[in-house]
């Protein structure tokens, strides 16, 4: 008899990129759906680190204090169904559920600046892939800035999301109620331009397949990233013929 232990097979990846409000978080939920995959956004964790940051009243232009922060939290996310959040701080006496505080405006305002820093993302990079790995899952969608070229390059589905920043910022005013579309436009932009510094997440690596949803609505997207996974599927079995 064998000693082997039967591992399961990894996680097939589909790794999607884009910028705010191209789509990309609610577009990613629903084809992770239809796929019956799981679904990574990794914003969320830059996000938390953001609200940690906050909260912890740390300097977040530190990369040293933002990285002393990462090694003494616990952060935790679901991969189905509805995205839960949770961050452990050392001192708190409980984790704190954090799903609705990251998507706070203040945060939204302060992220770049924990995202900036290069250490703090190779970690979170061997989190993300840590918790794909560990997931069980068939397949994983995973969503942010630098999938496609960083944290899952080798991906056999890579896809870059946009939109105008015009539909972008239309998109976003309608999340964000109280806030005018002027308001919200120029958030975007002005925190695109900060994580462009980071990342370049507007024009498509070599192998990289462009959606752009301007003139797309919700379901024509799903429907077109469904087709891009699809197809790669098809191709993958052909070959393996
Ligand atoms: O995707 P979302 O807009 O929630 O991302 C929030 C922030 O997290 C971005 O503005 C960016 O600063 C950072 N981010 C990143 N790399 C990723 C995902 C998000 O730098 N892969």
């Amino acid at each position: 008899m064998s000693d082997a232990v039967a591992t399961p097979a990894a996680p097939i990846l589909v790794a999607i990129d884009g910028p705010a409000g191209s789509g990309k978080s609610s577009v990613s939920r629903e084809a992770a759906k239809r796929l019956g995959f799981g679904i990574l956004d990794t914003g969320a964790a830059y996000r938390a680190l953001a609200w940690a940051a906050l909260e912890s009243g740390i300097d977040l232009d530190s990369e040293a204090a933002v990285l002393a922060l990462l090694e003494g939290w616990r952060y935790e996310i679901t991969l189905r169904g509805e995205q839960r959040v949770t961050v452990a701080l050392p001192d708190a006496p409980a984790p704190t559920d954090v799903t609705s505080a990251i998507r706070d405006h203040t945060v939204s305002g302060q992220v770049s600046r924990v995202s900036k820093h290069r250490t703090v993302r190779e970690l979170l990079n061997a989190m993300f892939r840590r918790i794909v790995a560990e997931s069980g899952l068939p397949g994983v969608v995973i969503e942010g800035r630098d999938i496609t070229t960083v944290v899952a390059p080798d991906a056999p589905v890579r896809i870059l999301m946009t939109a105008s920043p015009e539909v972008r910022a239309e998109r976003r005013a309608g999340e964000l109620p109280g806030l005018s579309h002027e308001r919200v436009l120029a958030d975007i932009v002005a925190r695109d331009s900060k994580d462009a510094l980071v990342v370049d997440f507007m024009n498509p690596a070599p192998g990289v397949t462009l959606v752009d949803t301007s003139e797309l609505d919700f379901e024509q997207s799903v429907q077109a990233v469904v087709d891009v996974v699809q197809a790669a599927q098809s191709a993958a079995a052909e070959e393996s013929m």
